[in-house]
């Protein structure tokens, strides 16, 4: 399919079999895309082994230095790009275009913490005592472990590892068991830019609690970088507690759209089709309730079902196509589920709600829902497919109000020309990111992660080298 199929773990610079397999499917089809390796203990132990091995020599090379070679590895990233992408749709299901996207934006990770890699900087302070010295400086925190998920198969982990190797780092990487392709064909890249052997580990396995039981307690593992549900998340950092690990988790949403009376309605759709449809509304910052003042839900809802109207479900490979499939049966159990408890609890299904089976057993419609209520599951929990399900507020102080009455707050969109209203609700909605009259908040120089039970620590931006790096403060005597 591709010659950056690779179908083996990457351990220590080498590509490695264990006597058990798992396969992997491409949503669109069911069909088995390839059988993977999967890492067992003894592999686990080894990319560990490996990764502390190459921790010395990775951090002894110049900022510079481990800059050029992770500018060759982005470099070879861009060259391959519509393979990579190939892949991604193969296993992830979402249109190539999108997979292309999602290839140009894990690659700017890469760009901008080559740059981060040569702006790390410590701290003279202030003469206490006569005769003595102190600054503090920033080093690499050690060997990494990284768990990500299967949305973004590409770019969840070149958001981890850029600047985990930029600081000085090295890293065992456990992508998720639906899509461990796309972080196996980074590895050859990684290898073919000349990353020294250990310092990139990837190890595929179809049994993650296995893999990261290891991960999460072993005590040469310094950091846990964590990308998936709340739920795991919080079992991963209870077991990282064993060993006080370091741990940057980037969870689950339950994003609130507010779309007020003085919005610009026809660019609050936009915004909205942006953020709720990309990925087939598989996302962490997809908007999941969509809060519409009822003054003018009337005409929303209208210019909304126009562009519902408009979306092409399908194969990914076709050009044509707006979203792909969902992610397993699960993920399509999970969305009908939801809707079905939110017509019986008394929700106004306005379109869709069903699957499209004759595009194949993942597929879901485009689907609206209006008059649901915060109280329903679908307000409660990240619906993860492409259902807009709208409730209805009355004033700005009861929007804000039920946008925060969950425990999450990763990402919060509102739309409005008002500036004293824009400046108000941004600093009372509980989220770690906002987006204003805008659906797309997620890039390289932006400090992407969540408040409340939606993570711990931030991805990109200046803060995102920091996340890598201990502080060590030195005081010299006797001067
Ligand atoms: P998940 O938590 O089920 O899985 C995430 C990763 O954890 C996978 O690699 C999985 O194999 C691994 N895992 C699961 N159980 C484990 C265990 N016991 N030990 C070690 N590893 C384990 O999540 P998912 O379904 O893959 O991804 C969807 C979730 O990720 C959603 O909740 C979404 O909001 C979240 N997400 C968050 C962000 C963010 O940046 N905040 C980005 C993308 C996805």
């Amino acid at each position: 399919m591709t010659s950056l199929l690779r179908t083996q773990a990457f351990v220590n610079g080498q590509w490695i079999s264990t006597d058990q397999h798992f396969n992997v499917y491409n949503p669109a089809t069911s069909a088995v895309v390839a059988t993977v390796t999967q890492a067992d203990s003894a592999l686990t132990l080894a990319a560990i082994a490996a990764a502390e091995q190459a921790l010395g020599p990775w951090q002894q090379l110049l900022p510079k230095q481990r800059a050029e070679l992770l500018r060759q590895w982005q470099h070879l990233i861009l060259a391959h790009q519509h393979e990579l992408a190939a892949l991604m749709t193969a296993e992830q299901g979402k249109p190539l275009a999108e997979a292309l996207g999602e290839i140009e934006y894990g690659a700017s990770y890469f760009d901008w913490f080559t740059g981060e890699a040569e702006r790390s900087y410590g701290t003279l302070l202030a003469q206490g005592q006569e005769g003595q010295k102190s600054w503090y400086q920033a080093q690499g925190i050690g060997v990494c472990a990284a768990i990500t998920p299967w949305n973004f198969p590409h770019a969840m982990i070149a958001r981890k590892v850029a600047p985990a190797l930029a600081a000085g780092c090295t890293i065992v990487i456990k992508p998720a068991e639906a899509t461990p392709l796309s972080a196996l064909a980074l590895a050859q890249l990684a290898q073919d830019a000349g990353i020294p052997a250990g310092v990139v580990n990837i190890l595929p396995t179809a049994d993650p609690a296995l893999v990261g039981d290891i991960l999460t307690t072993h005590p040469s593992v310094k950091k846990l970088t964590f990308t998936g549900s709340t739920k795991v998340g919080k079992q991963l950092m209870a077991q990282c507690a064993s060993t006080l690990k370091k741990v940057s988790m980037e969870l689950g949403g339950n994003a609130p759209f507010i779309v007020f009376d003085d919005a610009d309605l026809e660019l609050a759709v936009q915004a909205l089709m942006q953020c709720k449809f990309r990925n087939a509304g598989q996302t962490c910052v997809s908007a999941n309730r969509v809060f519409v003042d009822a003054s003018v839900q009337p005409q929303f809802i209208a210019l909304l079902k126009t562009e519902l109207s408009k979306l092409n479900v399908g194969s990914g490979l076709d050009p044509s196509v707006d979203y792909g499939p969902l992610i397993n049966q699960a993920a399509i159990d999970k969305v009908s589920t939801l809707v079905r408890d939110a017509v019986q609890q008394g929700a106004t299904l306005l379109m869709g709600g069903h699957s499209l089976a004759e595009q194949g057993p993942l597929f879901y419609a485009p689907t609206l829902l209006t008059g649901v209520m915060a109280s329903m599951r679908i307000a409660q929990e990240e619906i993860f497919g492409p259902v807009i399900a709208v409730q209805s507020f009355q004033d700005e102080a009861e929007a804000i109000q039920i946008a925060n009455a969950v425990p999450v707050g990763l990402a919060g969109y509102f739309c409005t020309e008002n500036y004293r209203r824009i400046e108000r609700v941004s600093q009372q909605l509980e989220c770690g990111m906002l987006g204003i009259n805008t659906g797309a908040i997620s890039h390289a120089y932006n400090a992407f992660g969540g408040v409340k039970e939606s993570g711990i620590g931030r991805e990109g931006s200046p803060l995102g080298l920091a996340e890598y790096q201990e502080i060590k403060n030195i005081t010299i005597g006797d001067l």
